[in-house]
């Protein structure tokens, strides 16, 4: 099959017969559901760009498999300049729908299973990769969007997996039978779930032995017999019943739509297992995952800020504030922050390297000093954002009094602006504002990819303290230093005596 246009990526969801659960509602056909179908909206521009000419050099990749031209969000990076173009496309995204467009988390996972279970073959003479290649090719050729399935619920987490009080709180192998294996267990905020072909899990996290069997990785259509999924809420979720404006961003929703899946004696075939006990394998997996997903942050998050700043922008206009010395200033830092975080994941692609799968890998401690860059910038200019639109964002009445003969003719007078400015856009640009400053977007930028503290341990590893340790010897003067003795022409400790003799005699005039 051909790249789906966005359309086409609508109508083949149409084709699922996925078990969700909405408000304790079995959800017949999310397709037609009016509160999934912003969800939907989003997504489907994954697909609908890669057809538009302007953007074909980054939508679309040629398959290092097949030779066909393929959505680049089923591509395995090949070069450098995959990398550079994986994160243009983020921002571009962002840019296009002001929200999460949910299929990056698949990305990442694919690109990650590619690579560690290369290594895992060398390993252990198994044939995960062959697999997963066969797995990878039939993804390209049908332009599916699997879901990244690897956060589980985890219960107690000063406990390891096999030491929880409730089994299922991590997703686990339950039997391994002749053609493969039965898995039960949770997990928790996948985004695009439900609107996605496939669930492709990784583990969440380091196993040890005697976690074995949640040292796991496998694929399976979304609607695979014994998976449920179960719809999550979103802040002011609902509005999008009560009418359009009210949304916010009644196109593409908020955030990506998560829901937590929850696998009970699920059957998976030995040819869709990636990982299956390979304790020691699971933090190169979680590391190498985490480190693409972390990088995606600054071009995302970006192509948001590149609408909340132009929303930000012509609000200020439509008030006749636009050229206030403050707001200028305000908008200017809203920029500088966004620019900081694109030029960090910029670098992380750039500063890319080969792995021995051949794709390519992102730096990874420039990846996490992105994300980390996130968790706070984010809030900066979403801040920065909220003060420039006013408190309207979170006052303004709801669409139906605006629409009531009673209330509404003067409520358009009250919510004029200047001239030139219709009273429903600049409603409908503080709504928007509204709903990417205020809502689920922003714990999204703190805990989507890992909280904080978890780029902090990456960024601790990976630092190279040591190397900066023997630095600072160096320039000390504690460890020896054959840069200054090559320039001084002698030992160090010759030269220092002799300084130390002409600082005696005086022979040096300082003062
Ligand atoms: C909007 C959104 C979308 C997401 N999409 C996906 C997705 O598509 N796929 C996916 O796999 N995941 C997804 N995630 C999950 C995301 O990776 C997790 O939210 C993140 O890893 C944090 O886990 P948690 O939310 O369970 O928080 P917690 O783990 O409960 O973290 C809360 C706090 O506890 C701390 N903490 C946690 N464990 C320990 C410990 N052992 N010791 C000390 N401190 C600890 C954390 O550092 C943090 O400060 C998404 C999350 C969000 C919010």
């Amino acid at each position: 099959m051909a790249m789906m246009t966005g359309k086409q990526y609508i109508e083949s969801l149409r084709a699922l017969k996925p078990e969700v659960y909405f408000l304790g509602q079995k959800i017949r056909s999310i397709v037609d559901e009016p509160m999934f179908q912003p969800h939907l909206y989003g997504a489907a521009m994954t697909y609908e760009l890669a057809h538009h000419p302007e953007y074909e050099e980054i939508m679309t990749a040629t398959s290092h498999l097949t030779g066909e031209r393929i959505n680049r969000f089923t591509h395995v990076h090949q070069r450098i300049d995959d990398l550079v173009k994986k994160v243009r496309m983020m921002r571009l995204l962002g840019q296009k729908t002001g929200t999460c467009f949910q299929r990056c988390v698949g990305l990442d996972g694919l690109n990650a299973i590619y690579v560690i279970t290369y290594d895992l073959d060398r390993k252990y003479g198994t044939d995960y990769h062959e697999r997963f290649k066969k797995y990878l090719r039939e993804v390209q050729e049908n332009d599916w969007m699997p879901a990244g399935a690897m956060t589980d619920a985890r219960g107690d987490r000063s406990l390891r997996p096999s030491k929880q009080k409730h089994p299922g709180v991590y997703l686990h192998i339950k039997e391994r039978v002749k053609d493969g294996i039965i898995v039960s267990g949770t997990k928790a905020h996948i985004t695009g779930a439900i609107n996605s072909h496939e669930i492709l899990t990784m583990p969440t996290r380091t196993m040890t032995e005697e976690d074995r069997d949640y040292a796991l990785a496998f694929a399976i259509p979304v609607d695979t017999k014994g998976v449920t999924l179960v719809f999550s809420r979103q802040t002011n979720d609902t509005r999008r019943l009560d009418g359009v404006l009210d949304a916010g961003n009644p196109k593409y929703g908020i955030v990506g739509g998560e829901a937590v899946i929850l696998f009970k004696d699920v059957f998976v075939p030995w040819q869709r297992v990636f990982m299956a006990g390979e304790a020691d394998f699971t933090t190169p997996l979680v590391e190498t995952f985490a480190g693409y997903h972390r990088s995606n942050y600054g071009g995302c998050k970006v192509g948001l800020a590149d609408v909340v700043i132009g929303g930000s922008s012509w609000i200020a206009e439509a008030h006749g504030i636009g050229n206030a010395s403050h707001i200028v200033d305000k908008l200017t830092e809203m920029i500088a922050m966004a620019e900081t975080c694109w030029s960090c994941t910029l670098a992380c692609s750039y500063e890319g390297y080969q792995t021995p799968s051949g794709a390519y890998h992102i730096h990874p401690l420039l990846a996490n000093v992105t994300k980390l860059n996130i968790t706070r910038m984010v809030y900066e200019w979403m801040r920065l954002g909220q003060d420039i639109a006013g408190g309207k964002i979170i006052t303004l009445p709801s669409e139906k009094d605006l629409n009531s003969p009673a209330s509404g003719p003067m409520l358009e007078e009250c919510f004029s602006g200047k001239d030139g400015f219709p009273p429903r856009d600049i409603i409908k640009m503080l709504r928007l504002i509204e709903n990417m400053s205020v809502g689920a977007g922003l714990p999204e930028a703190m805990h989507g990819a890992g909280s904080p503290a978890a780029q902090k341990i990456m960024i601790a590893r990976r630092s190279g303290i040591e190397k900066k340790t023997e630095l600072a010897q160096s320039v000390a003067g504690i460890r020896r230093d054959g840069y200054f003795e090559a320039i001084v022409g002698k030992e160090e400790k010759a030269h220092w005596n002799e300084v130390r003799k002409k600082i005696e005699e005086r022979k040096v005039q300082i003062y």
